[in-house]
Parts: C-alpha cells; sequence; structure tokens
C-alpha cells in the first residue's frame, strides 16, 4: 500500500504555506507563497481573500508536487491560520464583500475607546478573556456594519458570511460555514466558557447572529474539499489558530508545558488544563484546543518587538549586514557592556500594557561598540520574555518548569542560551522547524486515527538541541534589576 500523508495549510499574515508530513512528523514537501499586503490608510491592514484562497490553493498543489505523491495518499488535510482577520462573503456567490480585515488593522480603535467608555471591558475580559483592543474581530466587523452601507440589513436577511480566516478556508475547501473554538476565542463574540456565540456580546457589538459559523471541534470533522480541488475529495480535519497550533505542535499537553514562539514578536503560551485562568497581570485567556471531549485553555502573552529589533538593526540602522551576524557579534564581547535596550518602538505589550512608551537605550559609554549594542538588543529579546513568563506564573500559580522555543529567531543560539540563562530553566528546540504546522497536521491526523493518540505524536517529538541554565543566581539577579530599571526610565520619559 502507498504510504500516506497528513497535508498542513498554514495561511500566515505575509505568506500562504503548504507542507506534507508523515507519520513521524517529518517534511514530505513544502511550498510558500507571499501574497499582497494592503495598506490603505496608516495603521490600516488589509488582504484579498481571493488572494489568500489562491495562493494557499497553489502552495498546496506546490508542496504535493514537491512531496512527488498522488492527492489519494493525503489522509487528511490540517487548517493553521493568521488569526484574528476578518473575512465577510456573500452566502449566495461566495464572493466577498470587502477586503479581509488584518489582524493588525488598527481601524476600529475609535470604537474600543467607545466600548470602554461604557465600562464594558469586565463584562468582556470575563466573558471572552480578551481585553476591548482592535487586536481581535469583533469590532473589525463593527466598523464593517459602521462604513459599508446596506451591510448589515443584508447580515440580517441571512445573506452573508462571517469567518476568521480558517472558515473562509473551509468554505473555499469544503462548502461549509465552520470555525473551531480556538479561532472563535478571538472575535470578542464567544463565552469561552460555555463554548458559544454570546448573546450579550452580539448585541453590545450588534452583530447578527446569522452571519456566524458553526463552532466545531478543533480535531474533527469539517467536510471534504470538493473534488475539483485536488481530483479527489479530502477530509478536512483539523483546524486551529496559529499559536494555539504551534502549542499542539510542541506537544505542551499538560498544564504548565509552555512555549514561546520567536518571530518579529513573541508569543508565549501556556498550558493551563480544563479550567480557563483568569489573568490579573494583563495576559489573554484564550482556548488551547478541542478534540471533541472539552476544551483545553491557554494563557497567552505577547512582546510586540522581538525579532524585529534585529530587523530594525539591519534594515534601519545599519548595523548588521543579515540576521545571522548578530550572534558572531555577541559572542565577540563578553556581555553588552552595561547597555541596555528597551525597544518599545510600538509601545510594550504584557505585563506592561503600556502603548505610550518607546524605545530607550540605557548605559551607553564611550566604549561602547556595536558588538555591545547589537548584543542588548538579543538580551533585550530574553529579557522581555522573562518578564511575560514571571506574569504567567502569578497568573498560572505554579512554576513553568521549561520552554519550548520556535520561530525565526530561535535559529540564534546565542539568544536561546542567554534565555535559559535568564529564565533559570531549560529552553528546548524541537526538530522539525514547522511546529505550527505541524500542529495543524496533528489535530487533523488525530481525527482520522492516522495518530492513535497524543501520547503517540508526544512520542514524535524530538528535540534537537536543549539550552540549560548555566548563568550565577548573582548575576541573573543583578542583570534583571538594571533590566527593571532600564524598562522604569523607558517609562518614565514620555
Ligand atoms: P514571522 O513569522 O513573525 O514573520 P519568523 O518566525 O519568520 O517571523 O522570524 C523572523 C524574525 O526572526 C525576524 O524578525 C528576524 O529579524 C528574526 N531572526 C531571524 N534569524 C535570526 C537570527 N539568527 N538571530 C536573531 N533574529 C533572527
Amino acid at each position: 500500500m502507498k504510504e500516506r500523508y497528513i497535508l498542513a495549510l498554514d495561511q500566515g499574515t505575509t505568506s500562504s504555506r503548504a507542507i506534507l508530513f508523515n507519520k513521524s512528523g517529518v517534511i514530505i514537501g513544502l511550498k510558500q507563497i507571499p501574497f499582497t499586503q494592503i495598506f490603505p490608510k496608516p495603521g490600516w491592514v488589509e488582504h484579498d481573500p481571493e488572494e489568500i484562497w489562491s495562493t494557499q490553493l497553489a502552495a498546496a498543489r506546490g508542496a504535493i508536487e514537491a512531496a512527488q505523491v498522488e492527492a489519494d495518499q493525503i489522509e487528511a488535510i490540517g487548517i493553521t491560520n493568521q488569526r484574528e482577520t476578518a473575512v465577510v462573503w456573500e452566502k449566495a456567490t461566495g464572493k466577498p464583500v470587502y477586503n479581509a480585515i488584518v489582524w493588525q488593522c488598527r481601524r476600529s480603535a475609535e470604537i474600543c475607546t467607545e466600548l470602554r467608555a461604557l465600562g464594558l471591558s469586565d463584562m468582556v475580559r470575563e466573558k471572552t478573556g480578551l481585553v476591548l483592543d482592535p487586536y481581535f474581530s469583533g469590532t473589525k466587523l463593527m466598523w464593517l456594519f459602521n462604513e459599508v452601507p446596506g451591510l448589515r440589513s443584508r447580515a440580517e436577511r441571512g445573506e452573508l458570511l462571517f469567518g476568521t480566516v480558517d472558515s473562509w478556508l473551509i468554505y473555499k475547501l469544503t462548502g461549509r460555514h465552520l470555525t473551531d473554538p480556538t479561532n472563535a476565542s478571538r472575535t470578542l463574540l464567544f463565552n469561552i466558557k460555555e463554548g458559544r456565540w454570546d448573546e450579550d456580546l452580539l448585541k453590545v457589538l450588534k452583530i447578527p447572529a446569522p452571519i456566524l459559523p458553526k463552532v466545531a471541534p478543533s480535531s474533527g470533522e469539517f467536510g471534504l474539499s470538493s473534488k475539483e480541488i485536488f481530483g479527489t475529495e479530502i477530509p478536512v480535519t483539523g483546524c486551529a489558530g496559529d499559536q494555539q497550533a504551534a502549542l499542539f505542535g510542541h506537544a505542551c499537553f499538560e498544564p504548565g508545558a509552555a512555549k514561546n514562539t520567536y518571530g518579529t514578536g513573541c508569543f508565549t503560551l501556556v498550558n493551563t488544563g480544563s479550567e480557563p485562568v483568569a489573568s490579573k497581570h494583563n495576559l489573554l485567556t484564550t482556548v488551547a484546543w478541542d478534540l471533541g471531549k472539552g476544551y483545553t485553555y491557554a494563557l497567552e502573552g505577547s512582546v510586540f518587538i522581538a525579532g524585529a529589533v534585529i530587523q530594525w538593526l539591519r534594515d534601519q540602522m545599519g548595523l548588521l549586514a543579515d540576521s545571522a551576524e548578530s550572534e558572531r557579534l555577541a559572542r565577540s564581547v563578553e556581555d553588552a557592556g552595561e547597555v541596555f535596550l528597551v525597544p518599545a518602538f510600538v509601545g510594550m505589550g504584557a505585563p506592561y500594557w503600556d502603548s505610550e512608551v518607546r524605545g530607550t537605550a540605557v548605559g551607553i559609554t564611550r566604549g561602547t561598540t556595536r558588538a555591545h549594542f547589537v548584543r542588548a538588543a538579543l538580551e533585550s529579546i530574553a529579557y522581555q520574555s522573562r518578564d511575560l513568563l514571571d506574569a504567567m506564573e502569578k497568573d498560572f500559580g505554579s512554576r513553568i518548569p521549561y520552554i519550548k522555543a520556535d520561530g525565526g529567531a530561535s535559529a540564534n543560539s546565542f539568544l536561546m542560551q542567554f534565555q535559559a540563562d535568564v529564565l533559570d530553566r531549560d529552553v528546548i528546540l524541537p526538530e522539525v522547524g514547522e511546529i505550527t504546522a505541524l500542529g495543524a497536521a496533528y489535530l487533523a491526523g488525530l481525527a482520522t486515527g492516522y495518530w492513535a493518540s497524543q501520547a503517540e505524536v508526544e512520542q514524535n517529538w524530538r528535540r534537537k538541541r536543549q539550552f540549560a541554565p548555566e548563568m550565577a543566581d548573582e548575576k541573573r539577579d543583578r542583570l534583571l534589576a538594571s533590566w527593571a530599571k532600564a524598562v522604569e526610565t523607558a517609562r518614565t520619559y514620555k
């Protein structure tokens, strides 16, 4: 019998990717296709939903071709996606009525201010685990209904469908209108405790209920892809937002298991088990996954500027020829020479949530070199992640024993070692780089029995490298105290 594979569709913010995995979780074929970023006004970001679909489809076909397999060897499809991005399309034609409003888009900032002024923040946090911020889909949808003539009445008549990108792809693949709880939990409309769209929230945000997708388990049946797409029907059986998929891909199945993705920013998630944990430290409470046996929850926090500080040093400051040079330079000096860089270029995320603070460097002397500065930039990624983890532990109530790492900047071994040192716990890198796509594949393959159990998936998890803390406590304490002072300095200067 021919070998069978799982196809993961990883629909990201700047590119659509598709990856075929085999049973050992090894990549058999991969294709990545970038697509257009639309910036109609400062602070606004859109994507063309048709382009999202066409690039995703081309990536899927490309991955199958690269792997040199037949479509009928694909057991199932798992979807993972950029989260919170909102798409509205016509039920009758499947045509989008507006561009996708991307998670980064700030156009609903005013709406959020108004909702906060109405005193709705506590109710929103209580029901959704989120904060009233334009980041989430709900106020993007509200903006569309307020600004596009006729849209609300069409939605009320049941002529329109709304979805995050997962729903859009499922609809294009299968014709069904579905989402999963990880994506629903990022809309501001979903009650994460009761597992349903929340009538009070729909009323407050004036969202007509007929527009919403049905919420199905993250691992389960989403329908069959129609025959003309791949030449054969393939079941879609996995779906999760990108950060939750990464948590799953890392096999963070037990409460306290945590991952940090080091990309443009950092996204840290910790599995909190079957109970949602309310945050007292500005973290988000979110659904980690639903395997059809009740929800698993997570606490989530993000650092806005992580790998982006290295991009900035390279592209704006001209201090680096390429990202990898940052590691060589950091290693060329013994320490950062007492320099601390707080890269608060767009304010600071959890636990600070300070949108006014800006980038600050302290401790510069006549002896400071490019190497010191670059090292301070890398170290700032680790310090910010440490602050996040401290907040998480306080909310979670017990020690988070280790961190599993992925993302572009996790390729930097200096950073990973320094992270282990300042966290005072192990940082573990997986063998498979594409952990987000792997998570979606696992969700899909568990639903069909391709993988028998989570235990089997866990055995698949192979470490590439483990960084153990080597720094003396006294030194760590001293560095963390200086970092705290640097952050304080940045926040006082406004
Ligand atoms: P995203 O998915 O957010 O676009 P990636 O996971 O592709 O990000 O990671 C890209 C980021 O990682 C960039 O910001 C880049 O500066 C950073 N990066 C890549 N390689 C390195 C490296 N060797 N050292 C430090 N940062 C790096």
